[in-house]
């Protein structure tokens, strides 16, 4: 909370802004090769914020070029690790000292409010590209076990160059998930960002450079996913994509490494996620407040979203009750004042899409609790808070990623359905379980197919530990952890013959 601007603060902030609006090849700022922009908006006003260079497959080439250049002269994947430590953590103490530009950058363009962006996502963000520049010289390779007479060792290198490709609902803090090991590894890095954000991964890029990370090592090129976006997935120079964002998108990446050069894909997609809550559980309040930031953070764009709340019946009235009530203290609007909680939908698209899955909830039979509904305010996109009770594991908020602050209360009569009908989905990203059963918590960990369970609370965990999906909801790897490093290094075996005896040999 010490961290947070007035309301005025942040207004002068983005009154004086410079949006960065071209894409960041070369250690510069250039235009699309063809001259073409495309606008960006901000989603709380509904105005255009931007005019951003359109890149298209030939751009995407010259970021490669450069990027293959910068990597063979070796000035970042073969600096001491130490150094490149240091440069990384320059880059972190740039970032602090802009943060509160960069919290408003990723505020107007968003829609998310000022609190998370400077609360949560920048804290993220520097904690993140710190705590991976801290790993670059503490990570070894190893010795195999393989006798006396030869040496095998298994050392990890720097793919080459190697693509992140993110998405508009957390821009700077998931860019920082990929581009922290990918650079720490050594690796050249061209970062897409959503066509609806990009000027904080601009700025990052030319904030990078100022902290000595070499031209051509960290580039952003910026465009429609359908150009951009198949371009980098396409190119036989790019070794490696770690993507995030929708299921739809991430098998098309690999498609195009099919296509191309069988480049290696990371994919975090997205997920449908379940929040269990038994009848043991503790404190009703406490569940109440995390089922609320899950559902509600980020007006529930986020893949981790607890969306179904799979409650006993003995308690769902209670628990419901009490998230109602939380529901109604989030403050909605403006999102450049500190007061609010939630703010605009990032996009006229999603925006619509929610508003038709909280019509379709209300055809298909499901009891409206609260919300419901668009809620005018200057021309933004914003819903309000929704529960809807009464739904039933066939209906089709029930089943698809809504990425909205939707709620559905799904009722169950004992632990082993809750499992059931939490595992009955394409999706396996996240899941959370209240209960005060320790041997319950664990046999219920283990049996629900998730990347991640939280046990008495909702999260993601931390950076120590790793994110990722099961069945739909991602494929090839983790963001997070030191696991994180592995997808963006190659492993190679160094095998040394040691089997003749040179301390028996005669030495001239
Ligand atoms: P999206 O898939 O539409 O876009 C993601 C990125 O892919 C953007 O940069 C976009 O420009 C690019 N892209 C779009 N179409 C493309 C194409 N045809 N070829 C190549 N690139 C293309 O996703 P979104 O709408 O920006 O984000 C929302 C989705 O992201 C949700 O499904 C959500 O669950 C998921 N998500 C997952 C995680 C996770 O860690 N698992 C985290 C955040 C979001």
């Amino acid at each position: 909370m010490d961290d947070l601007l007035t309301r005025d603060e942040y207004g002068a902030i983005a009154r004086e802004l410079s949006l960065p609006v071209n894409a960041f090849i070369h250690g510069r700022f250039t235009p699309a090769h063809g001259g073409g922009t495309f606008e960006t908006v901000n989603p709380a006003t509904g105005k255009v914020l931007a005019e951003v260079a359109s890149c298209d497959a030939e751009d995407v080439d010259r970021a490669v070029v450069k990027a293959r250049e910068a990597f063979e002269r070796g000035a970042w994947s073969k600096m001491h690790p130490s150094e490149r430590k240091h440069v990384l953590i320059q880059l972190v103490k740039l970032l602090k000292r802009n943060r509160y530009e960069l919290a408003v950058m990723e505020s107007l363009e968003s829609g998310k409010t000022i609190r998370d962006c400077a609360l949560i996502d920048l804290p993220e963000t520097l904690n993140c590209l710190e705590w991976h520049a801290e790993a670059t010289d503490k990570i070894y390779g190893q010795v195999s076990p393989s006798g006396d007479d030869a040496l095998g060792m298994i050392v990890r290198e720097p793919l080459g160059v190697v693509a992140c490709v993110i998405p508009w609902n957390f821009p700077i803090m998931l860019m920082a998930w990929k581009i922290g090991p990918a650079l720490a590894a050594g690796n050249s890095v061209i970062v897409k960002p959503a066509e609806q954000t990009n000027t904080t991964a601009l700025r990052v890029a030319e904030l990078a450079l100022e902290a000595g990370i070499p031209e051509g090592v960290l580039s952003v090129v910026t465009g429609p996913g359908e150009t951009t976006g198949k371009a980098i997935g396409l190119h036989p120079g790019i070794r490696m994509v770690s993507f995030t964002g929708s299921t739809e998108v991430g098998r098309l990446f690999l498609e195009y490494a099919a296509k191309s050069n069988l480049k290696r894909i990371v994919l975090e997609c997205g997920g449908k996620n379940p929040c269990l809550v038994l009848d043991d559980a503790e404190n009703l309040d406490s569940v109440a407040a995390h089922v609320t930031q899950s559902v509600l953070w980020n007006m529930g764009q986020n893949c981790s979203s607890n969306s179904r709340l799979i409650v006993h019946r003995k308690i769902k009235d209670a628990l419901v009750e009490k998230v109602m009530d939380r529901f109604r203290e989030w403050r909605i609007g403006d999102p450049l004042d500190p007061q609010n909680h939630l703010g605009a939908m990032t996009t006229p698209e999603q925006y619509e899409k929610v508003l038709g899955y909280i019509e379709t909830g209300k055809k298909e039979g499901a009891e409206l609790l609260v919300g419901g509904g668009a809620i005018e305010n200057g021309g933004g996109y914003f819903i309000a808070p929704t529960i809807f009770d009464g739904v039933v594991p066939e209906m089709t908020i029930a089943r698809d990623e809504i990425f909205g602050p939707v709620l559905s209360v799904i009722a169950v009569g004992d632990a082993a359905e809750a499992v059931e009908i939490a595992n009955d989905t394409a999706y396996g990203l996240q899941a959370s379980v209240f209960t005060s059963n320790v041997k319950r918590a664990h046999a219920l960990a283990r049996a629900l197919q998730a990347g991640t369970v939280t046990v008495n609370c909702y999260g993601e965990g931390d950076i120590t530990t790793p994110f990722g999906g099961y069945k739909l909801s991602g494929f090839g790897g983790r963001d997070n952890s030191l696991l994180a490093h592995d997808q963006y290094t190659e492993t190679k075996t160094i095998w040394i013959d040691l089997s003749d005896d040179p301390i028996g040999e005669q030495i001239d």
